[in-house]
């Protein structure tokens, strides 16, 4: 797919004031700082569409941008601001998880995580509230250029391992450097392909 409009539609505090679900919806998550803001400016390849970085404890707002006039992509609040706690719900905000449990035209969540580290508690935890939830999702590490071959490998291999504790499938993985401009054209096929609402 390529990309040929990328309009910011607004900012909303909660899922009653999103935009009519009139467009199948790509929502992107993850801790603050994972790169975000710099994925979704090289996926649309329109620097500055993401604003960098929201302050820990600033307002939540899941941006809108309507992409090529025929879907939309959420940009969610990040999480893991909140204090180590055993209980996901604590982690990240009531808001995301009403937007991504009631949100009618969510066709996919992407879960951003740095390529760099080893699989974080409030990750997994997300991840399998997601799964517990039957929302689909993938996995997508951010910052791959930052990493060896071999440091990746590593980190992937725990990811896959956390991962099969709990689920017999694996989500589809994107590996993505928003400075190499690696993994756009595979995340833009992916939602191409799954473009169906
Ligand atoms: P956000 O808080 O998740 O939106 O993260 P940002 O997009 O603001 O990125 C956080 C920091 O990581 C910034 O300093 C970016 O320049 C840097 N960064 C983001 N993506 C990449 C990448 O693919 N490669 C490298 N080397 N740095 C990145």
């Amino acid at each position: 797919m390529s990309i040929h409009s990328a309009d910011f539609i607004k900012s909303s505090p909660k899922i009653e004031e999103c935009p009519e679900p009139d467009f199948p919806e790509y929502a992107f998550i993850g801790r603050s700082n994972v790169g975000k803001s710099s994925l979704i400016n090289m996926l649309t390849n329109k620097k500055g569409l993401a604003k960098t970085s929201s302050t820990p404890g600033k307002t939540q707002l899941i941006n809108h941008f309507l992409i090529n006039n025929s879907w939309y992509l959420a940009d969610l609040p990040g999480y893991g601001y909140a204090k180590v706690s055993k209980k996901t719900r604590e982690i990240f905000s009531k808001m995301i998880e009403k937007y991504i449990l009631n949100r009618k035209n969510l066709v996919n969540v992407f879960i951003l995580v740095d390529a760099r580290h080893l699989p974080l508690e409030n990750d997994l935890e997300f991840i399998n509230w997601l799964g517990e939830k039957e929302i689909p999702f993938s996995l997508v590490f951010t910052k791959i250029d930052k990493v060896s071959q071999r440091e990746f490998a590593f980190n992937f291999k725990k990811y896959m391992q956390e991962l099969r504790k709990t689920w017999e499938e694996v989500p589809t993985i994107f590996k993505t450097s928003a400075e190499k401009k690696i993994g756009q054209e595979e995340i833009l096929s992916f939602i191409e392909d799954t473009n169906k609402y």
